[in-house]
């Protein structure tokens, strides 16, 4: 789909500390401008329009130089005359697509576009917004109260919305600084759909800002995997823990815990991701504390310190060897429950079950086996 984008690259930004402004200043070897122009002309804008202020061409010829499909226009007082200015300029369609984007949110990727376009297919705008997770305060005249934040959105960039709607909108507008270009579209009228926010499309506002942002883009994210395996010998019982569920069965596996031969392995693979030695170190069976225990305790233990270490796991994969019970029934019941654990989406676990064909100690009914591997983000 045909698009152009409209970059705010006006702002002073103080707040960011003293020297150039925020996207002129450089970002793991770039400038934070070319970040989002690199990254918007890439995800196939057909222009980008870049609004400076005045002084400002220099500078985005530097930022930007080797670079084509983009060019500057000057912009007013306000962001909002900046933005205007900037779909004043723009050539094609009138009610072509156009993202209009702040300089200062360098990461937005292909992906972010292609969900913009989509999401604005139904609408009259599309942004991309994040959950209030944090509690919100309001610090009044008669001391702190608490805002119930249900329903409340953090609207990020860049926003999308046909030119000639976002135009007219602002046409109409009479209501002072807007502080995005969704509030003019919504007050025209317009419906406004919500797209998949990112953490990454952070605005660079503050010094630490600048930190965090080296830090994404350093490329020191690294994929890890690690793999495990477990064992434990059948006896005559009522049931069996497999992967955190309870299957009625005539027999049970013996162990020092629940003996969750699956949880054991799937904790093993997690461990192995980040160097921690295995489940025995951290859970000796020779500790009675451990008597009994539920897996479940091991395997969010392995989570936490991934978590700890600025991890997430990416996916988690554990495949069950035995002749009886039969898994397929239970399976999904498994995922569910791993993924609950490891506060997961589904598509993520995957829980897989075979025999070896009456072969080995598993075949001859004497033990279950399990294997897991797992895949972390570090
Ligand atoms: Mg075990």
């Amino acid at each position: 789909m045909s698009f152009s984008v409209v970059i705010v690259a006006a702002g002073g930004g103080t707040r960011a500390g003293p020297g150039l402004a925020k996207q002129w200043r450089v970002v793991a070897g770039k400038p934070v401008l070319r970040w989002s122009v690199e990254a918007l002309l890439a995800a196939g804008a057909r222009e980008a329009v870049i609004v400076v202020s005045d002084g400002g061409e220099p500078l985005a010829e530097e930022a930007l130089s080797g670079l084509t499909g983009w060019r500057t226009v000057r912009g007013g007082a306000t962001r909002a005359l900046s933005v205007q200015a900037g779909l004043g300029a723009i050539d094609g369609p009138p009610d072509e697509p156009v993202l209009v984007h702040d300089a200062a949110r360098p990461f937005v990727t292909a992906a972010h576009v292609a969900a913009l376009l989509a999401t604005l297919a139904g609408a009259d705008g599309a942004i991309p917004a994040l959950p209030v997770a944090d509690t919100l305060k309001r610090d009044g005249p008669n001391g702190l109260t608490t805002t119930p934040r249900e329903g409340l959105w953090r609207a990020q960039t860049p926003q999308a919305f046909r030119r000639d709607r976002l135009l007219a909108a602002y046409g109409a507008w009479s209501g002072g600084e807007p502080t995005d270009d969704a509030q003019v579209v919504e007050a025209h009228g317009g419906r406004v759909a919500l797209a998949p926010g990112d953490p990454r499309l952070m605005k660079l506002t503050y010094p630490e800002d600048f930190d965090m942002a080296e830090q994404l883009a350093g490329g020191t994210r690294m994929t890890r995997m690690g793999q495990g395996f477990d064992a434990h010998r059948w006896c005559p019982g009522e049931a069996v823990w497999l992967c955190g569920v309870r299957i009625d069965h005539d027999q049970t596996l013996v162990g020092h815990s629940d003996a969750d031969a699956g949880l054991h392995a799937l904790t093993d693979a997690l461990l192995g991701t980040i160097g921690e030695g295995d489940i025995g170190d951290h859970f000796p069976p020779t500790d009675p504390k451990w008597k009994g225990a539920s897996s479940d305790l091991f395997l969010q233990h392995a989570a936490s310190l991934v978590t700890a270490r600025g991890g997430r796991i990416i996916n988690v994969d554990v495949t069950l060897i035995c002749e009886r019970p039969k898994i397929k029934p239970h399976r999904q019941a498994m995922r569910e429950r791993l993924a609950a654990i490891l506060d997961l989406p589904l598509d993520r676990v995957s829980v897989k079950a075979t025999t070896t064909e009456g072969m080995g100690f598993t075949g001859r009914g004497e033990g279950l086996a399990a294997q897991a591997v797992a895949v972390v983000e570090l």
